[in-house]
């Protein structure tokens, strides 16, 4: 896929990611958003997400990005065509709608769990990130510091810097290409992937700390309350980055991390070192993702969640030769 080809006579184009946008996502619907502006000056183009978190400032024009929908949006109300970056069609938010409406439909995505949603699919669950898809798709003459730096951010984020197994030789040769433009990489990665601040640490602390180990030390457990966020007048975005130390343990096979998004109501997210594949059980619950990190949302108490998704990582446990 080309993008030239795809939005060729197209005077409008929305693009669009999944709700609480995480840098995979921002990265590659920023990127895209920048190319198609600087190579099709003409063409009106917009970008819809969810507030992304502070950290991403540093990408340009962040600050453009649309959080709302007006009912006159695009050329007579529809857009000619909509991308759906990193995301199932369900999941775009407000901008689903714009995605109904378009005349054509593009979907860009890596999880293994989305079947394609557009009337032009192009889903590799190969590839890093969608932001290594998005890199594919535009022609390298054309790319500058700025889209560079939106795609590594967004390639870097998905791939914990470059070290989970999803990083693959093409993954490097591309981050290769794209310092090449030469923004302060090591300072974008501290930025928005390392640091946090003080209250996102302590949220930390309290995770691991309230962290409980199940299956004979092969699942380790957490969660986060809603009270907990309250009082450190925190909220989801300051929970970045839990789930993968809580899968740091030595031991653990799989990792369960919620946060409670309303009354019995638990955001879930599921990290896996490859014996579990976490991807199935999200989607059993009516989520998504990948082999190795996925996640749903789920009812009940936090108990009830755990007893939930524990029965199915048993299973594969077993399955796997794990656990008796
Ligand atoms: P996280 O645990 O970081 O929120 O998400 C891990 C992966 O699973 C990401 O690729 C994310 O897009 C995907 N994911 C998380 N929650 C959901 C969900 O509710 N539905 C779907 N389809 N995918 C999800
Ligand atoms: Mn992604």
């Amino acid at each position: 896929m080309k993008i030239e080809e795809e939005i060729k006579g197209a005077e409008s184009i929305g693009i669009g990611g999944h709700i609480r946008p995480d840098g995979d996502c921002v990265g590659a619907c920023m990127a895209l958003y920048l190319y198609i502006r600087k190579v099709f000056p003409t063409k009106k183009v917009e970008v819809f997400l969810e507030q992304p978190s502070e950290v991403f400032r540093c990408i340009k024009d962040m600050d453009k990005i649309r959080t709302d929908v007006t009912a006159d949006e695009g050329c007579e109300g529809s857009f000619d065509v909509f991308i759906a970056l990193d995301t199932v069609k369900e999941r775009i938010g407000v901008a689903e709608a714009l995605f109904d409406k378009a005349k054509k439909t593009i979907n860009i995505d890596h999880h293994i769990s989305n079947p394609g949603c557009g009337t032009v699919n192009y889903v590799d669950a190969q590839a890093s990130s969608t932001s290594e898809l998005v890199f594919r798709i535009l022609k390298e003459e054309n790319l500058d510091e700025e889209i560079a730096k939106a795609i590594y951010i967004g390639m870097a984020h998905d791939t914990g810097v470059f070290r989970y197994s999803n990083t693959s030789p093409e993954t490097l040769q591309i981050a290769a290409k794209l310092i090449a433009f030469g923004f302060d990489f090591p300072e974008v990665i501290e930025k928005t992937f390392y640091e946090k601040t003080y209250v996102q640490n302590l949220l930390l602390g309290r995770a691991l700390l309230e962290s409980i180990l199940i299956m004979d030390g092969k699942c380790i457990v957490s969660g986060i309350e809603k009270r907990t966020l309250d009082f450190y007048h925190a909220d989801a975005k300051d929970l970045e980055g839990i789930v993968s130390q809580l899968n740091m343990t030595k031991g653990a096979e799989c990792t369960i991390f919620m946060y409670q998004t309303g009354v019995l109501e638990y955001k879930v997210s599921l990290r896996s070192k490859g014996k579990v594949d976490v991807s199935k059980i999200a989607v059993y619950f009516g989520g998504g993702g990948h082999v190795r990190a996925a996640g749903c949302t789920m009812n009940g108490t936090f108990y009830d969640v755990v007893n939930n998704l524990s029965l199915h990582i048993e299973e594969q446990l077993k399955q796997a030769g794990v656990i008796e």
